[in-house]
């Protein structure tokens, strides 16, 4: 639902961070700058630190006045285009998650949107909500310079050090301080801060109550806010009221529909801790991968994939050596799994093996039309391990995606003995490792589609007549039931709620027989059939 409109925000965000980089040249006369440090005539000891601790106190002091018009006229166009992209995407959002059931015709065409004269628009008429954003510009602009002078500091200790003349000392110092990456992490955060506002006005105008943090690759941080929904203007679980909820976070908001507020996602654990395991199972089919190698999979995956035109962007790719560089990569087949590097609690070696062999072994067991589209080519997961387990999520994906992110809490329970669930799991549960069941019930969820509107009633009819078939869990919504009902299927579990859901989701079909004939629903909607014919 999201992926057009981040598209445009990254491609506007590139184009923006350009902008913002000359304004940030612009901020001083670095020549000058140098010039006058030299005159305090500084001399470089072998503690750079020191030198650099010594010139920033000094630029503080002394750096007094930035030139910071052309940064302030910067900021607002891209204020106002992110205004209207913020608004455009929410309409589009309420629109979106209002018509589920229907075919997705008549949304915005993401792929060349530009804000273009609506921005101009917006800059004249200023929505209220807007106005307030550029009533903040001092407070913006005084960070922003803050960290400039920071850096100019450092650069003419570093200046110094290498013994450089006026000339490239400037040079030296306009790019710590109008770096790319600095740029580009100014226009993606400011972007986000002011396309959220944006998002919450239109919600507002809208009448909706609550809205929903919808996690874009997640920190730690963000992870506790996914997929919680709030009532419009208060806290989030991070304490944040929108994203960003840190530089270049990419989080947005959705909105939350009266009558349609399941959500979906996660898998909460029992509070009770299961017992520690003794046996551990390796596989060896899964071979770690290099960072580039894993970046040139990205380009060329999405180079075949028919919902993008366009090549990533500059700011696309950045992001992906940014997360190739922070993770263990390992592959196997199509299928990718990252390990964030940077965790506090990593789990062990063997639960990162254990919890490849539970995958492998579950991934067998999918519908042939989850494991191949009507091409026959292999859809691909991508896993993520990454952030601390917080609250009780072991895991989370969204509905018919390829993407699941687990916890490491959840992974640390690869080697686990199979412990009773006293029915807050389903009955499959008790014979497996609590990760093994999280994999199955996460590929419920991927198994999903938005376009399974009739999951509620199906569930509704068969918990009526089967309660005792339920798990507790699979009452917190239909969504989740449908996870549920299908990790006891992919297990092996046959009885009369299995039977129906499988045949009404049509999870024994062939790969010739599931999808429709034009191969339409392929790309977006891979198990919308049941929809389709009727049911
Ligand atoms: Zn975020
Ligand atoms: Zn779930």
């Amino acid at each position: 639902m999201i992926e057009g409109a981040l598209e445009a925000d990254g491609r506007i965000a590139a184009k923006n961070a350009v902008k913002i980089r000359a304004a940030l040249r612009e901020l001083a006369n670095y020549k000058q700058l140098f010039l006058q440090y030299q005159d305090t005539q500084p001399v470089s000891t072998d503690n750079l630190a020191k030198d650099r601790a010594r010139a920033r106190a000094w630029a503080i002091m002394n750096v007094t006045q930035l030139r910071t018009e052309a940064l302030a006229s910067a900021l607002w166009r891209m204020w106002a285009e992110a205004w209207v992209l913020g608004d455009v995407a929410a309409g589009e959002w309420i629109q979106r998650t209002e018509e589920l059931n229907k075919a997705d015709d008549g949304y915005v065409d993401w792929s060349k949107w530009q804000p273009g004269d609506r921005a101009a628009a917006i800059m004249l008429k200023r929505p209220k909500a807007f106005q307030e954003i550029l009533d903040r510009t001092n407070a913006s602009i005084k960070g922003m310079t803050t960290t400039s002078i920071t850096d100019i500091g450092n650069a003419l200790a570093d200046a110094v050090e290498l013994g450089l003349d006026a000339e490239r000392a400037a040079v030296l110092i306009g790019r710590h301080v109008a770096s790319p990456a600095r740029a580009l992490t100014i226009a993606i955060t400011e972007q986000n801060r002011v396309m959220s506002a944006a998002t919450i006005a239109r919600y507002k105008e809208a009448e909706l109550e609550k809205m929903e943090w919808h996690v874009s690759d997640p920190c730690a941080k963000c992870a506790q806010n996914a997929n919680v929904e709030v009532v419009i203007g208060t806290s989030f679980p991070s304490g944040n009221t929108q994203p960003p909820a840190h530089p270049h976070c990419r989080c947005v908001l959705l909105p939350v529909i009266p009558g349609m507020e399941e959500t979906d996602g996660g898998i909460a654990g029992a509070t009770t801790t299961p017992p520690i395991a003794s046996e551990g199972v390796a596989t060896g089919s899964w071979t770690k991968v290099d960072e580039q190698a894993w970046v040139d999979r990205q380009i060329a995956a999405r180079a075949k994939d028919p919902r993008f035109t366009d090549p990533y962007n500059e700011i696309q790719l950045q992001i992906l050596r940014d997360q190739a560089k922070d993770a263990d990569i390992y592959q196997r087949g199509v299928h990718i799994l990252r390990v964030d590097k940077n965790l506090i609690n990593p789990p062990s070696q063997q639960d990162i093996q254990q919890f490849m062999a539970n995958f492998d072994e579950v991934y067998e067991r999918l519908p042939a039309w989850r494991r191949f589209d009507a091409n026959g080519v292999e859809r691909g997961y991508n896993l993520i391990i990454n952030g601390e387990a917080s609250g009780n999520t072991l895991a989370y994906t969204y509905l018919g995606h390829d993407t699941v992110w687990f916890s490491v809490k959840d992974i640390k329970t690869a080697l686990d003995a199979p412990k009773d669930w006293k029915g807050w799991f389903m009955s499959a549960a008790n014979n497996t490792n609590e990760n093994l069941y999280t994999i199955a019930h996460e590929f419920g969820h991927t198994v999903d589609s938005v376009m399974n509107a009739n999951r509620g009633k199906v569930s509704g009819a068969l918990r009526r007549k089967y309660p005792e078939l339920f798990s507790r869990y699979s009452a917190k919504n239909s969504k989740e039931a449908y996870a549920e009902v299908f990790a006891e299927w992919i297990l092996g579990v046959r009885n009369p709620v299995t039977e129906t859901y499988a045949e009404r989701f049509g999870w024994n079909l062939s790969v010739a027989d599931y999808y429709s004939p034009d191969n339409r629903m392929v790309t977006w909607k891979p198990n919308a059939r049941t929809i389709l014919l009727g049911n």
